[in-house]
């Protein structure tokens, strides 16, 4: 017998039928023996449509009340799951975030959670019951209602899942896995078996948007074995874990990428201290962020500075970096909007030499021009022009050979 907290999002229970549906996989892990917790998502397009009606009213609605309109979303579906549990015949029982206690801090509508207490779940679990949770809110101190930002469901659960040491937390969603790339681009595309923490967390961050990626780092932190499965179709789904030593990683286990991303270069500055400073400082300052960093080693006594911003944030980064770039001294400002990254992921990097290079040899046989390079210990990442981006990944996925299952 396993203590399982299963989850569903929005398109999974977007409708009574398929909160029907949600009920019956619940029982049948019931009947297996299992004792379930289940976590819900609003009803699919229902949040949208809470902000929506809020922004009729204030373009920029307190975020306190923003909140307890949001929260009302999950109170649905928890209330209709449970009822159609116990038309089943299977005893369950709702708690909305404040009333299991999952504390939070007062971050209206990007809420952190602090602590829960599971003492009530234990009890109707005792007793038999299926314990409904709704996702994606909490409680502050001082009892004001909190949400955990937009996806904040995925992290319900697995708080839940860490502090009822639950064996394993089940995230059900419209997809059967986590693939090696994006079936869209990439038909050959493979389901993996397993994929380690650290792997979903570079997938996550690099643009692949099957978990909230906060859920990801929490599971990672208490080592909550998480599997993301499809509510729709039969299957084993992805199981995220650690990486056991006894098995053999593949060198590569995905590919990601990510088309919003714009580049900006300040050409020919002084090569002198407070250069990366005087530039990035004012972004930051703007709360725009950065990703990618390059400065050349000066030939002469200038330097060319290049950085990656988000594209929505590239013409407020070029508009700050105008005077900036004057006031500096610098030759002249640049920018492109029609790029992406591109990167490959694996923790079997870190044993396997030349991978970067296969890479890079790979997008030279596309005649595809690499603009900018990033490595980490797990994944190596290129910026190229957009239009190479499917020929890219494609190519890519080939060369390492991502369709096949590793033996
Ligand atoms: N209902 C919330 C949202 O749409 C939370 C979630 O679905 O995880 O973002
Ligand atoms: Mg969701």
């Amino acid at each position: 017998m396993a203590l399982i907290v299963q989850k569903y999002g929005g398109t999974s229970v977007g409708s009574p039928e398929r909160i029907q549906h949600v009920a019956e996989k619940v029982m049948a892990a019931r009947q297996r023996g299992d004792d379930v917790v289940v976590v819900v998502s609003a009803m699919s397009g229902e949040t949208d449509r809470l902000v929506g009606l809020a922004h009729k009213l204030d373009p920029r609605p307190e975020p306190r009340e923003l909140d307890v309109l949001l929260s009302t979303g999950e109170q649905v579906t928890i209330a209709l799951l449970s009822i159609a549990l116990q038309k089943l015949g299977c005893a369950a029982r709702s708690y909305t975030g404040a009333q299991v206690r999952i504390l939070t801090d007062n971050a209206f509508n990007k809420a952190r959670i602090r602590d829960i207490d599971e003492t009530a779940v234990r009890k109707d679990l005792g007793a038999g019951r299926v314990v409904v949770v709704a996702g994606f809110q909490g409680v502050d101190e001082d009892g004001n209602i909190t949400t955990l930002g937009r996806g904040g469901s995925d992290t319900t659960a697995v708080a839940l899942a860490a502090a009822l040491k639950a064996d394993e937390c089940q995230i059900y969603t419209d997809v059967d896995g986590v693939y090696t790339t994006d079936p869209r681009v990439v038909p050959q595309a493979r389901r993996l078996a397993r994929i380690t923490f650290e792997e979903m967390l570079e997938m996550a961050s690099l643009g692949s948007k099957v978990l909230q990626i906060r859920s990801v780092e929490f599971a990672g932190k208490y080592n909550v074995p998480l599997r993301v499965l499809s509510s729709f179709q039969e299957g084993e789904g992805t199981l995220i874990s650690f990486e056991e030593s006894q098995m053999e990683q593949p060198v590569i286990s995905g590919i990601a990428f990510n088309r919003d991303e714009a580049k900006i270069t300040v050409v020919g500055v002084p090569d002198q201290p407070g250069v990366a400073y005087g530039i990035l400082g004012p972004i930051a300052n703007a709360n725009i962020e950065v990703d990618m960093i390059v400065q050349n080693v000066a030939a002469d006594a200038t330097t060319d500075f290049t950085f990656t911003v988000h594209r929505r944030d590239y013409s407020q980064a070029l508009d700050i970096l105008r005077d900036v770039a004057i006031g500096m001294g610098a030759r002249e400002l640049s920018g492109d909007n029609k790029i992406v990254k591109i990167s490959i992921v694996g923790v079997g990097m870190r044993s396997h030499a030349g991978i970067a290079s296969k890479m890079f040899q790979t997008l030279s046989k596309e005649g595809i021009n690499i603009r900018m390079i990033s490595t980490s210990e797990i994944k190596v990442s290129v910026v190229v022009d957009e239009k190479y981006l499917e020929l890219g990944v494609r190519a890519l996925h080939d060369a390492f050979e991502l369709e096949r299952a590793p033996k």
